[in-house]
C-alpha cells in the first residue's frame, strides 16, 4: 500500500512510498483509508521541528473504513467509518486520562508522530482510541473536524462562552474559520472576528461573525473591542503570532478569559496588575478528547458547521506541502486515497 512519510531529503520533506502493514495485534484494527487532511502540524513534523522522526507515516486527520479487527475487538465492526486523530492513544490510568482530560496524558501517542498515522491507504488503530464518524457528515469535511473541528470546538469550551456572550476568534484561517461557526452556530455567541487578510475576514463573515475586525487597516482590535462592546467575555487565540496573544489579553472585560490554541515559539506579555486586578484567566487548550470529537462531528453531521475542503490527489501531496508552507492555501486540502484515477 502507498504511504506519506518522512524523508528529509525529499521535496517537501515528505516522500510516497510502498509500504506493508504487519498484521494486527490485540485490541486494534485496520482502516481503509478514504480522506486525510494536510495540516499545518504536519509541515513541522515533517521538518523535523518536534524532533527526527525520518520514514513515520504522517497524517492525523484521517478518515477511513474499518476492513478488518482483532478477534478481542468489540468496539468496532467491519465497515465502520472511523478516524485517526492527533490523540492516538493514551494510558487509560493517569489522572489525567481519569478525569477526562486525556490529550495532557504523559504517555499519550500522536497518529503522524510519534506513531503511524493516516496519511496511507491503510493504518493500523487502537479500536478503542477511535472515534466513528456519525451518518450524514461528508468524510471529506469530517477529516477537517478530525483536527481543526474538534481543536476549536474544545478551545471554545474552555473559554465557557454562554448563549449571546462576546467571544472574540483572532485569527481566521483553518482553524478560526472553524472556530467562528462553532462559537456561531453551536455555542450561540457573539463572534468578533480578527485577522489581517480581507479574504479570510470575508469568509470569516459568510461563516457567522457578526463583527470583522483587521488591525491594519481598522485599528487596533482590543481598543475597538473595549470600546464598542465594553470587551469581550473571552477570546480563543488562533493566529501564530504573540502581537495576536497581547491583544487577545487586552480585548476582554474583567473576568474575561484567553484561551490560547495557535504555537507561536515567542513569549507573550501578561500584564501583572490587568491580571489581578481584572480577575483575567489565561489558559492552553490542546486539541480535544475522544468525546469531544464525538460531539464535534455530531455538529457537522447536524450541517452547523461546513468546513472548507479541497480534495487533491495523493502524487500532489509534495506540492500541497510547499503551498501550505507558502501560506497560498484557503480553506483544508485533503489527500483523496478513494479515488483510483488520483494516485
Ligand atoms: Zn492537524
Ligand atoms: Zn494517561
Amino acid at each position: 500500500m502507498k504511504a506519506v512519510i518522512v524523508n528529509s531529503s525529499s521535496k517537501a520533506n515528505v516522500e510516497i512510498v510502498e509500504k506493508e502493514l504487519r498484521p494486527l495485534n490485540s485490541g486494534e484494527a485496520l482502516v481503509d483509508i478514504e480522506y486525510c487532511g494536510v495540516c499545518h502540524t504536519d509541515l513541522h513534523v515533517a521538518a523535523g521541528d518536534f524532533g527526527d522522526v525520518q520514514g513515520r507515516v504522517l497524517g492525523h486527520e484521517g478518515i477511513g473504513i474499518v476492513s478488518q479487527i482483532a478477534d478481542d475487538v468489540t468496539s468496532l465492526h467491519i465497515g465502520d467509518r472511523v478516524s485517526v486523530a492527533w490523540m492516538f492513544h493514551a494510558c487509560g490510568r493517569c489522572e489525567y486520562c481519569t478525569t477526562g482530560r486525556e490529550t495532557f496524558c504523559r504517555h499519550v501517542q500522536n497518529a503522524g508522530y510519534s506513531v503511524d498515522g493516516g496519511m496511507a491507504e491503510q493504518t493500523i488503530v487502537v479500536a478503542d482510541y477511535t472515534v466513528k464518524v456519525p451518518d450524514g457528515l461528508d468524510p471529506a469535511q469530517a477529516s477537517s473536524i478530525t483536527c481543526a473541528g474538534v481543536t476549536t470546538y474544545k478551545a471554545i469550551k474552555v473559554a465557557d462562552v454562554k448563549p449571546g456572550q462576546t467571544v472574540v476568534i483572532y485569527g481566521c484561517g483553518g482553524l478560526g474559520n472553524l472556530a467562528i461557526q462553532y462559537a456561531k452556530h453551536v455555542f450561540n455567541a457573539h463572534v468578533v472576528a480578527v485577522d489581517i487578510n480581507d479574504d479570510k475576514l470575508q469568509l470569516a463573515k459568510e461563516s457567522g461573525a457578526d463583527l470583522t475586525i483587521n488591525p491594519l487597516t481598522d485599528g487596533a482590535a482590543d481598543k475597538i473591542i473595549q470600546e464598542e462592546l465594553g470587551g469581550a467575555h473571552a477570546a480563543v487565540v488562533t493566529a501564530v503570532s504573540k502581537v495576536a496573544f497581547n491583544s487577545a489579553v487586552d480585548s476582554v472585560r474583567a473576568c474575561g478569559k484567553v484561551v490560547a490554541v495557535g504555537l507561536p515559539s515567542e513569549t507573550m506579555d501578561l500584564n501583572i496588575p490587568r491580571l489581578v486586578l481584572d480577575g483575567i484567566e489565561v489558559v492552553g487548550s490542546l486539541v480535544g478528547t475522544r468525546k469531544d470529537l464525538e460531539e464535534a462531528f455530531q455538529f457537522g453531521a447536524e450541517g452547523k458547521v461546513v468546513p472548507v475542503v479541497q480534495k487533491r490527489c495523493l502524487h500532489e501531496v509534495q506540492d500541497v506541502f510547499e503551498e501550505m508552507e507558502q501560506g497560498k492555501i484557503q480553506g483544508r486540502m485533503v489527500i483523496d486515497f478513494k479515488n483510483a484515477e488520483c494516485k
